[in-house]
């Protein structure tokens, strides 16, 4: 089942689509997608109504963010042999965490606002997981029940602060809409196998990425079952877990994002976003 949420930022209502493509709207069901509504069981209850009976999602609702808000927002860094490569660094042994600020997490096609001071901003298509049952040191074979569902993520990076401003990442993975989330939270029976799935990210309608979850270094299971090891998760925390090759720090020359440019990406099965990079207001 694909789940997604609509209707302006804050205000957001739940939704799921139905077999014939249609949004219906779910909040006579249920409140928002948090806490014990994003248990695997209550997912399932919600799947079983008849569509017919909700009503309608309007056809140009904005869509929001799969869930509406996030506790630990964790990123994996440098998870595809390639990309390390391109970004002239050795694949690490062990999976390199860094966070997402939770203030990052953006609609899928809502604008993306250019900060004045950033000058190397940049894309990364990747498969995320949104935690469904509280996991605290889980085994890897236990992962992927404690998750809700899978959703398309775009870990947009400002290099400049990640890399040249010394200490962690995040303070290049942080800044308000750098975390586009959905379209659709898709439950893992629509998902069969994590790790075969095309993945792709075009600017301006160029091919920039077009790899493929079969490449990453630390699979699904093995990163949410790592995480846990340092931090208990809970429903709706979110691990985005690392992109393939084609960012833009990786080109020669090296492609930033600038007022105009247009992203669009995909995942296969979990749908499609597109964020048009604008001035910031004010
Ligand atoms: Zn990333």
């Amino acid at each position: 089942m694909k789940f997604f949420r609509f209707g302006e930022p804050g205000s957001e209502r739940p939704a799921l689509l139905d077999k014939d493509g249609v949004g219906r709207d779910l909040s006579a069901h249920v409140d928002d997608f948090q806490g014990a509504a994003l248990h695997p069981a209550r997912l399932t209850e919600l799947a079983a109504l008849d569509p017919a009976g909700l009503p309608a999602v309007p056809d140009d609702a904005r869509i929001g963010p799969v869930v509406p808000r996030v506790g630990n927002f964790i990123g994996i860094g440098l998870n595809f042999a390639d990309h390390a490569a391109e970004s002239g660094l050795d694949a690490p042994s062990e999976p390199i965490l860094f966070n997402k600020a939770p203030s990052s997490l953006a609609g899928p096609n809502d604008a993306l606002e250019l900060p004045h001071e950033a000058k190397k901003t940049d894309w990364e298509v990747e498969l995320a997981v949104v935690i469904g049952v509280p996991a605290y040191r889980i085994t890897r074979a236990d992962a992927l029940s404690h998750i809700a569902g899978y959703a398309l993520c775009n870990d947009i990076s400002e290099r400049a602060f990640q890399i040249e401003r010394q200490g962690t990442w995040s303070k290049g993975k942080g800044l308000p809409g750098f975390g586009p989330l959905g379209p659709y939270l898709v439950t893992s029976d629509e998902i069969p196998d994590p790790q075969d799935l095309k993945m792709w990210l075009t600017l301006n309608g160029e091919v920039m990425q077009n790899g493929t979850t079969a490449t990453m270094i630390f699979p699904v299971d093995e990163l949410i079952a790592y995480v846990s090891h340092f931090m208990r998760l809970e429903p709706g925390d979110v691990i985005t877990t690392g992109t393939p090759p084609g960012v833009g720090m990786g080109r020669t020359p090296q492609r930033y994002l600038v007022h105009g440019d247009v992203m669009e990406l995909g995942i296969d099965g979990l749908g499609t976003q597109k964020q048009v990079c604008v001035a910031p207001k004010g």
